[in-house]
């Protein structure tokens, strides 16, 4: 029986750039079954839920997801449902507590970057985020009234398990790459990151053969931009790394340049099981426009390959072609500054589909 891929492109651009990376998938792996199913916006508008149980039932018998991006302004009054709760929906349905970011300049992008080429060189690095905890899940977690005056709070809370496996994660990346970690908290100010710290440097001392260095979120974000290329695998907490990945993704040139995987505790009979999706939103400014950068949704499918299908000739196959039709001179409207020729989603995806 066919492996299933679960596609869910959601909203805005997921739409958009999900087609260009499954036109690529399907190219190189047409024994496979796709089926799509609603998130998002596009499912409360039509099952009244984020992430309806048609979606769950589809994912849960799927290898893999290829995910495309929920959010929509429509849904942003107070009281409405919230198509991002697709997303946390899944972390937690699924335990993908880990989010692998990598982040790689594909020369000839190096002019869209705000920084200058001489430092982007070679620049290669992988940030690990932990997603199913932290800030963004902890209780209490809501709006109140107190003494008359409008309040909210969220709660930042980790468990030594949860900053075990996310640690183990970065030091075993980090043994197949240039054997460097570098570990982010708030350690002066918060308990969180004091226990995420001792957690960390306990895992390390298990792999004695990587480097393990702390930096305090503040000079991470700093570093980042001074001098990208000294990280190689960087690992932090929830909220830090959403932050610092889309950082990170602009010295590529453009947040749409980036894909990411993430994994859970849970297995697929047939492979790792995974979500696959570009790090960016829905991008409501230019959604529909047709003009979306693809690359990081392609190399989402990339990814899908090399984990969940343990199939690297197709990975490397779908990174090389993107490289290619860069090198040749393709780009969408956002990796051109200043204004020049640029070509839309689907013109840009023939150009990786004739280097494929
Ligand atoms: P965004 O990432 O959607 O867009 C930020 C900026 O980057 C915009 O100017 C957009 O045009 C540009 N951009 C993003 N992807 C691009 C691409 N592929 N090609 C060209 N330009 C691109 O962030 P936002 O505007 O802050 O959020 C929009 C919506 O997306 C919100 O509803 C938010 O909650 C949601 N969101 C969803 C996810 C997800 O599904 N995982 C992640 C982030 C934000
Ligand atoms: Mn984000």
């Amino acid at each position: 029986m066919a492996l299933t891929i679960a596609v869910l492109p959601g909203d805005g651009i997921g739409v958009e750039v999900t087609a260009a990376a499954l036109r690529v998938l399907r190219a190189l792996r047409g024994d496979l079954e796709y089926e799509q199913a609603d998130v998002g916006g596009a499912a409360i508008e039509r099952h009244a839920s984020a992430l309806p149980d048609a979606t769950l039932a589809l994912c849960r018998r799927s290898v893999a997801l290829l995910f495309g991006a929920v959010g929509d302004p429509r849904y942003d009054a107070p009281g409405s449902a919230r198509p991002e709760s697709a997303i946390m929906g899944l972390r937690k349905a699924f335990d993908l507590f880990a989010n692998l970011r990598p982040v790689k300049l594909i020369w000839g992008l190096e002019g869209a970057s705000s920084l200058r080429p001489e430092l982007l060189r070679g620049l290669d690095l992988m940030v690990v985020r932990e997603t199913t905890s932290g800030l963004y899940f902890g209780q209490p977690k809501r709006q109140f009234e107190e003494d008359g005056v409008e309040a909210a709070v969220d709660t930042m809370i980790y468990r030594r398990p949860e900053v075990e496996r996310i640690a183990r994660v970065a030091f075993e990346l980090a043994r197949g790459r240039r054997r460097h970690v570098t570990s982010v908290d708030k350690q002066n100010v918060l308990e969180t990151s004091r226990l995420w710290r001792r957690v960390v440097a306990e895992v390390g001392r298990d792999y004695p053969d990587v480097e393990l260095e702390h930096l305090l979120v503040d000079t991470a974000a700093m570093q980042l931009i001074r001098d990208p290329q000294r990280f190689d695998v960087l690992l932090t907490e929830n909220t830090f790394g959403d932050i610092l990945s889309d950082e990170a993704a602009m010295l590529t040139g453009s947040l749409g340049n980036l894909p990411s995987a993430t994994f859970g505790a849970a297995e697929h009979p047939s492979g790792r099981f995974g979500l696959y999706e570009p790090i960016a939103g829905t991008a409501p400014d230019i959604a529909g426009k047709g003009i979306a950068n693809p690359i990081g949704a392609i190399l989402s499918a990339a990814l899908l390959c090399r984990y969940s299908l343990s199939d690297e000739p197709s990975a490397t196959r779908i990174e090389n072609a993107v490289a290619a039709a860069v090198a040749a001179g393709a780009r969408t409207r956002d990796l051109v500054r200043g204004g020049g020729p640029a070509l839309g989603t689907e013109a840009f995806t023939d150009k990786v589909m004739t280097a494929l």
